[in-house]
């Protein structure tokens, strides 16, 4: 890489990251490889290409120049050496974690991670052998105290759903690093505009591209990124053998997608901070979750040169009325979109306690603190001034 490349930007990065693709034509857009397998020259050269001797694609699940250019620029972001793209955020999670695990083996997994993420840890895991436990690792001891000799790895996900929970990550960098751990972080809520937990120790960094990497709410779509020798292993085992590989054509839309990724998380950011004052200051609301907030546990850690850049644009509020007061605010709004996922252009609301937490048990949500009258807003792009107008007259609706 040229001194010029290693000193850009992350906006730059997001145009420019990684080799570009030699097209004869010089398109100023890399083409679509929308192909399921590549002609070998010759018999010699197909063999050689299997062999691993020469460089060159064989066939879409083991590697395709559309695929590969969006790993290369999300590695580039994320400041690690390699990345490989999945179907879904999910494939990226279980190709990442089931790539380092056999039957023994134990995993320390935050205890506030995304639902599938945890179905995935909790009862598949446990029929192959795989054991994990689940702490709450905003304090590190409980990490500490959780360890065994056959520890292999530690997940975490942060800021997490619904409440944006805060974990600082360069004591569990250290930790894991002492002991050899796989230190693995789901990035989904911040991007790397944002957030590298590279920085902070992790080995592996997870992403449900279909969020705010894509940003415009037409993929589903995941990525990890991380050293060239673990997303080998990763990229020609677990993803190649089980198969949640990624479509050319999605790889291409988000690659698309991330030309703007640094334009789209200022303005998200902006949209947020004046939602979340708008909220706080409501009286049909009782409590804003939001980082930027000073009253928000790990909001020491949102800054210039702290762990996360900004707060992000995920906003979670207790309504005073409680369900009927939240049904009524999510009926009655007119732009804002009633959907789950996150991260699109779009403002999207949603009801936790019946919506994403709804697989889990009454008793285990109240643990959670996940009430009836909780509400998840991911703040989109649109204009600060409708964003507001319509949130108030949903709250006036009450
Ligand atoms: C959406 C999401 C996932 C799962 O990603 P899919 O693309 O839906 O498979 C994982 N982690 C987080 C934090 C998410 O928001």
């Amino acid at each position: 890489m040229s001194q010029l490349k290693q000193s850009w930007h992350p906006a730059t990065l997001s145009i420019h990251g990684g080799e570009p693709i030699a097209d004869p034509h010089g398109a100023l857009v890399a083409p679509l490889y929308q192909t399921s397998t590549f002609v070998f020259p010759s018999t010699q050269e197909g063999g050689a290409r299997f062999a691993g001797d020469q460089p060159g694609y064989i066939y879409t699940r083991l590697g395709n120049p559309t695929v590969h250019q969006l790993e290369q620029r999300v590695a580039a972001l994320e400041g690690m050496a390699a990345a490989a793209a999945s179907a879904t955020g999910m494939g990226a999670i279980a190709a990442t974690t089931m790539a380092f695990l056999k039957a023994g083996d134990h995993v320390i997994s935050s205890d506030c991670i995304y639902g599938c993420s945890f179905a995935l840890f909790n009862d598949l895991f446990a029929r192959y052998g795989i054991e994990v436990t689940f702490v709450d690792m905003t304090n590190v001891q409980n990490i500490k105290d959780a360890y065994r000799d056959t520890t292999r790895m530690v997940f975490l996900e942060t800021p997490a759903n619904p409440h944006l929970r805060i974990i600082d990550m360069a004591p569990i960098g250290d930790f894991c690093n002492q002991h050899d751990v796989k230190f693995i972080v789901d990035n989904t809520f911040m991007t790397p505009l944002l957030q590298r937990p590279g920085d902070f120790g992790a080995h592996l960094v997870v992403h449900s591209a279909t969020k705010y990497l894509n940003g415009h709410g037409d993929v589903v779509a995941g990525i990890v990124t991380g050293s060239e020798e673990d997303i080998h292993l990763i990229k020609y085992t677990t993803l190649k053998d089980m198969g949640a590989t990624i479509s050319p054509h999605d790889a291409w839309l988000i690659t698309r997608g991330l030309k703007t990724l640094a334009l789209r998380m200022e303005r998200h950011c902006e949209n947020a901070n004046k939602v979340a004052s708008f909220l706080n200051e409501h009286n049909a609301i009782d409590k804003v979750y939001f980082p930027g907030l000073t009253n928000h546990p790990g909001h020491e850690l949102v800054g210039a040169n702290k762990q996360m850049k900004a707060a992000g644009a995920i906003i979670a509020f207790e309504m005073k009325g409680g369900y009927q007061a939240a049904v009524t605010l999510l009926n009655s709004l007119e732009m804002i979109r009633l959907a789950v996922s996150l991260g699109d252009a779009e403002s999207l609301i949603q009801h936790p306690a019946s919506m994403t937490h709804s697989p889990l048990t009454p008793e285990a949500r109240a643990i959670a603190n996940i009430g009836e009258g909780l509400v998840r807003l991911s703040v989109g792009l649109e204009h600060s001034d409708d964003i507001l107008a319509d949130l108030a007259q949903g709250l006036n609706a009450l």
